[in-house]
């Protein structure tokens, strides 16, 4: 059951020096539906670049983008817009949680921006809280959280909208060790639970070595580590 497959993704930067970098030289990726991969590779390798293609917010200079089978390098924008808010969640670094919401509502406001009714919204999102043991914290606003539940936060708004596909680019990259071993077992909690494809950029070693694979970029091309 195919989520994301990348085939021969291509991109270049020119730098203010007007050096051109080629970053992605012709890629190839497949994830199916439950698997975890991590993408582990040094600073400037390409990770966010990848990630930011394979999570259809840029486009490639060349190659296609399959998300379920459907190639996303012939829809228009505003297909590719839908399919991003429908079938994709995003995790960072820092959380990018709204400051003057509680956990709740930063949960609700992507639901309901999609459609879903408050009661609905309120529903799934006291659930999701729930199954990474925040049922405490509903009405708690960011700053009034840890670092570690902050980030869980932000793993439950990645997941508000019941995507197929989880984008992670250092998820855990802010948090103590301790914490971002917590942080990750919650993850892969979640992503087992509901069967998500799920691609983790880390500095991590360890945390990547339990994946299901684990891959670095070089020369432009991911290779399996
Ligand atoms: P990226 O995911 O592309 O590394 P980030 O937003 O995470 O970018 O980090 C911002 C900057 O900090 C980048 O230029 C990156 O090179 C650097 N950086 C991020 N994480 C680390 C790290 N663990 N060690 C060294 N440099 C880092
Ligand atoms: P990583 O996430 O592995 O740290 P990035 O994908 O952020 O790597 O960056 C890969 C390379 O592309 C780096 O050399 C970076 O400086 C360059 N780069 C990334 N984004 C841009 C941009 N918008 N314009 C020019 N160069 C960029």
């Amino acid at each position: 059951n195919e989520i994301l497959r990348l085939e021969t993704i291509s991109k270049a930067y020119t730098s203010g020096a007007g050096r051109r970098v080629q970053v992605l030289d012709a890629a190839d990726l497949c994830v199916n539906a439950g698997e975890i991969v991590g993408l582990v590779a040094p600073s400037g390798a390409g990770k966010s670049t990848l990630l930011h293609i394979a999570g259809l917010l840029d486009n490639a200079d060349s190659g296609r983008v399959y998300i379920s089978g459907v190639d996303t390098s012939q829809q228009s924008d505003r297909r590719r817009t839908a399919t991003r808010r429908n079938d994709i969640g995003f995790v960072y670094q820092f959380h990018h949680l709204l400051p003057e919401f509680s956990a709740l509502e930063n949960l609700m406001l992507p639901q309901m921006a999609n459609g879903r009714s408050k009661a609905t919204a309120e529903a799934r999102a006291t659930e999701l809280l729930a199954s990474v043991g925040l049922e405490a914290r509903g009405h708690h606003r960011p700053a009034e959280m840890s670092g570690g539940e902050q980030q869980r936060v932000a793993f439950c708004r990645a997941m508000a909208n019941a995507p197929k596909l989880l984008i992670a680019d250092e998820p855990t990259g802010n948090l103590d060790p301790e914490t971002a071993e917590r942080v990750f077992v919650t993850l892969v909690k979640l992503v087992r639970e509901t069967g998500l494809a799920a691609v983790i950029a880390t500095h991590n070693h360890e945390l990547a070595a339990r994946m299901d694979r684990q891959l670095s970029l070089s020369g432009g091309k991911l290779i399996p580590l």
